[in-house]
């Protein structure tokens, strides 16, 4: 018992960060407006306080709520503090020291709808940060025939089932288990994991009945006061560290920012280094407001003023200059360290994000520090080089670096969760550079991708309609129509694509020998624009004249220039037809006779 007082001090336990990730619909919102209204009426004890941006929810609430799944006296974690903005979007935002600001993720899905595509990017999003998550299988309320026990633990309302229903639940849940291991998570119904490290928790849930809820609330709990709680032994009256979720005008105080303090205490009168679009903004708090209480909503003031807040808390800052100060960047109190030092910490956690950029490639923007980071790394792994990326709106300015490239398919532009400044836009149509924005970074990359496809479609198309194509031809016996000015003949072409306005010749030791230009071509009295292997057609030849220039029976190659075999033999081979290819090698092999560089 001795020292047990200085080390489990819950003064120096700070309560861990809860963010809720999904796809649309899955029901995030519904899931977290659950476990406020929940704890709101059972929290007689603690009950929960609303911070600027996040909700937290004491130890004494959750155990309330959890009833006989939690015994309060197992834990000495102050209790979970949930981000009240759901979405991979802002967890993305939320960094600390360059990871993920959030402790642990719930990542809500749809028991019906299962893997949905942000499903999948929350996963990869959890993946590469590293967060612990849950999965909370929710509207289990939704399977055929099921009789909600309002707030009840999961097992309990499970049991009270009908077979039906409960079969039915158990093959939703055991398709999501599945999805989950396609993603590379081993994940079990959460009363069957023993070590959570191994394996994700998956609870069923009801964000609509409230089933399920303490099971999550425990889990929750249980999983950071196990696994997490060295990193949540901080010094909680040491220097404030934070991230600011959001720059905002607030009448009476300007520009204020909105912050998530993960670490140590902010005071009204701090000097705080905020990171900015340029260089960090060193200035003094003005003041420190939360929301007002519930009761008093009525009143003017939307704010209470405090002298100082702890981690983990959202609160809002109020001071000069803080205009430029960006979503995502990081807040620091400077203490009794001198400001330079601090500086300097804020520029080094600035430049982590820093993107590695190209010499051609798309110009990004987003919204926020973290977002820019998530997008890029999805570019990156797309393997679609990125030329330059900064947080903002799209300017002129962006619009102008996109033109640099001299790749044409590359005059590409990503925003996302930013406006295109009008003169953006203006400049972009008048400059022909392509502008994607979205508030889904998947579809950024796909929109990207099509569109790349596309225009490197129409590029082959051009250059085919510019290119000679191969083809080999044989004048039929007794096919002669005219002599001469031009000569007709009837041919049947051996092998490639004959076309109109292309000149042949014969072919005389290793090498085409012209005799003319086929100017028309007519299938059974019709005029067509070429004629494939196989074809018997007549053509109609500028220049020669048969008996003397050819002869029946003569094979006439089309005349093609080395440039044009070359681009179709390295470049173009996947797009014409096998026997095309055919009519262009053996073209190839009889020039290279002569020279064996010919078309290299
Ligand atoms: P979000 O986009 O993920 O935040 O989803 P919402 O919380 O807005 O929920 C989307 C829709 O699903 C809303 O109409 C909710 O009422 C509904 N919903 C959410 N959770 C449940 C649930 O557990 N059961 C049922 N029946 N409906 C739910």
């Amino acid at each position: 018992m001795s020292d047990a007082d200085t080390t489990d001090d819950p003064g120096d336990l700070r309560t861990p960060i809860v963010a809720v990730l999904g796809h649309v619909d899955h029901g995030k919102t519904s899931l977290l407006d659950k476990i406020r209204g929940s704890a709101v009426i059972e929290g007689e004890a603690g009950a929960i306080t609303q911070h600027i941006g996040a909700t937290a929810v004491p130890l004494d609430t959750v155990s309330e709520v959890a009833g006989s799944l939690v015994d309060p006296t197992e834990f000495d974690l102050p209790g979970l503090l949930f981000i009240d903005t759901p979405g991979h979007h802002s967890f993305s935002t939320l960094r600390s020291r360059g990871g993920a600001l959030a402790d642990i993720a719930i990542l809500v899905v749809d028991v019906n709808d299962g893997f949905q595509p942000q499903t999948e990017e929350a996963v990869r999003i959890l993946k590469d940060t590293g967060t612990p998550f849950v999965v909370a299988a929710n509207k289990v309320d939704t399977t055929p025939g099921w009789n909600p026990n309002p707030d009840s633990p999961i097992q309990q309302t499970y049991e009270a089932q009908s077979d039906r229903a409960r079969s039915d639940l158990d093959e939703a849940l055991y398709e999501l288990i599945g999805e989950m291991s396609d993603h590379g998570f081993s994940s079990d119904l959460y009363w069957r994991v023993q070590n959570f490290q191994k394996n994700v928790g998956v609870i069923p849930v009801s964000a609509e009945t409230g089933e399920g809820v303490p099971d999550l609330l425990t889990v929750l709990m249980g999983l950071a006061q196990r696994y997490m709680k060295a990193e949540m032994e901080v010094d909680v009256a040491g220097p404030g560290a934070g991230t600011v979720l959001e720059v905002k005008d607030e009448q009476g105080f300007g520009k204020t920012v909105d912050v998530i303090l993960y670490d140590g205490t902010v005071r009204s009168g701090d000097t705080v280094v905020v990171g900015a679009q340029n260089d960090p903004i060193v200035t003094e708090v003005r003041a420190l407001l939360k929301p007002r209480e519930l009761a008093e909503i009525r009143t003017e003031k939307r704010f209470d003023d405090v002298d100082s807040m702890q981690a983990a808390a959202g609160l809002k800052i109020a001071a000069p200059d803080l205009d430029d100060a960006m979503p995502g960047a990081p807040v620091r109190v400077v203490g009794d360290r001198s400001v330079e030092e601090v500086v300097a910490e804020v520029e080094a956690e600035l430049a982590e994000v820093a993107v590695e950029t190209e010499e051609e490639g798309v110009v990004v923007k987003a919204d926020t520090l973290g977002s820019l980071e998530a997008l890029v790394n999805a570019l990156e792994e797309a393997e679609i080089p990125v030329m330059s990326a900064e947080v903002g709106d799209v300017a002129p300015r962006d619009v102008a670096m996109a033109t640099t490239v001299d790749e044409d398919k590359h005059h590409v532009l990503l925003g996302f969760n930013v406006d295109v400044l009008p003169a953006a836009a203006e400049k972009a149509e008048n400059e022909d550079v392509r502008i994607f924005d979205s508030d889904v970074i998947y579809q950024l990359v796909e929109d990207y991708e099509a569109f790349v496809e596309e225009r490197e479609r129409a590029q082959k198309e051009a250059i085919f309609e510019n290119i000679r194509r191969p083809a080999r031809f044989r004048i039929l016996k007794d096919h002669v129509f005219r002599q001469n000015d031009p000569a007709v003949v009837g041919v049947e072409v051996v092998s490639g694509t004959l076309k109109r306005n292309t000149p042949v010749g014969l072919m005389e030791g290793n090498d085409v020998d012209r005799v003319g230009v086929v100017k028309g071509i007519q299938d059974q009295g019709e005029d067509v624009d070429e004629a494939r292997a196989g074809n018997r057609v007549s053509v109609s030849i500028d220049g020669p004249t048969v008996g003397r220039d050819i002869e029946e029976g003569d094979e006439l190659w089309v005349d093609l220039p080395e440039k044009h075999a070359k681009v179709l033999d390295q470049e173009l081979s996947d797009e014409i037809p096998a026997d095309e290819r055919e009519a262009l090698k053996s073209y190839l092999d009889i020039m290279r006779k002569r020279d064996p560089f010919w078309g290299k």
